[in-house]
């Protein structure tokens, strides 16, 4: 089972949205999302966890733009796709930011690979949860200790799970205040600031894949299926069409809604 070949036979692809025209009530969500940004950089330190989605690259812009005091760091998990890859060195030199490095712990990996193949992901869900935590969650676990807020590019339109993602939230789960500055955008939103900046996004968004992780459990998805409905597909079941089961651990916690310092209205 490969992302390349996976269930997409001669039915049409994703193709990612076209928009021409700022959608309606745009520019004040792009508004809201400048001030979240400068909100969440006066938590002091704070980092933008950056996957290298459309997102988070509408943020890196917006950070770079703005100057903010927000470090990027990206989890290499070692399974990235080749495009990924190239987009990060892509950004990196386009905006004059370094997107960090983070990598697994060299002895946790070691550990994962003598003890399960690779391949082992597919068969049970216990082994793909164990790979997700040695490269993706401990990693991020690490990187946000000590931080005061992290941002991220959750969106409510992603799935029926982020349907009520707030714009700022006490993270328990890490400890520390999340900022969530694109929670209101909508697909049409986000394709128009891309377009409109020229903002560097990966390639694979025009080869049917509508949400990008690591290449083993990413595939692109026909025109008819949820967003997420790429990620993890094997595992997904009755909650498919709303894309609730398509979440590696990373944003799963329930946040804490505070509203104490920002206009943001969730
Ligand atoms: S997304 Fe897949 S390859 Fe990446 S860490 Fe999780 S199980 Fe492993």
């Amino acid at each position: 089972m490969n992302a390349a070949t996976n269930v997409i036979g001669t039915t049409p692809w994703y193709a990612r949205p076209r928009v021409d025209t700022a959608p309606a009530g745009f520019d004040q969500r792009l508004a809201q999302t400048r001030e979240t940004l400068a909100i969440a950089a006066k938590h002091a330190p704070c980092v933008l966890a950056s996957s290298l989605s459309v997102e988070d690259m509408v943020l890196f812009y917006l950070v770079a733009l703005d100057a903010l005091a927000i470090e990027t760091f990206a989890l290499d998990t070692g399974k990235l796709p080749a495009a990924t890859l190239n987009l990060w060195a892509d950004a990196q030199t386009k905006y004059g930011r370094a997107i960090v490095r983070v990598a697994p712990d060299t002895r946790d990996l070691a550990q994962l690979t003598s003890t399960q193949s690779d391949s082992a992901i597919y068969e049970t869900k216990a082994a793909r949860a164990l790979c997700c935590d040695i490269r993706k969650t401990a990693p991020l676990r690490n990187q946000l200790a000590g931080k005061a807020a992290w941002v991220t590019g959750l969106r409510r339109a992603q799935s029926a799970g982020r349907a009520s993602v707030p714009q700022q939230a006490w993270d328990a789960a890490f400890g520390l205040e999340k900022f969530n500055p694109l929670a209101e955008w909508t697909d049409e939103d986000l394709w128009y600031f891309v377009d409109r900046e020229e903002i560097p996004v990966s390639a694979l968004y025009d080869k049917g894949y509508a949400s990008i992780g690591c290449d083993p459990c990413t595939r692109p998805i026909r025109y008819d299926e949820h967003p997420r409905a790429g990620r993890w597909w094997w595992e997904a079941t009755a909650d498919t069409a709303t894309g609730t089961s398509t979440e590696c651990g990373i944003h799963v916690a329930a946040p804490t809604l505070n509203t104490n310092d920002t206009k943001a209205t969730a």
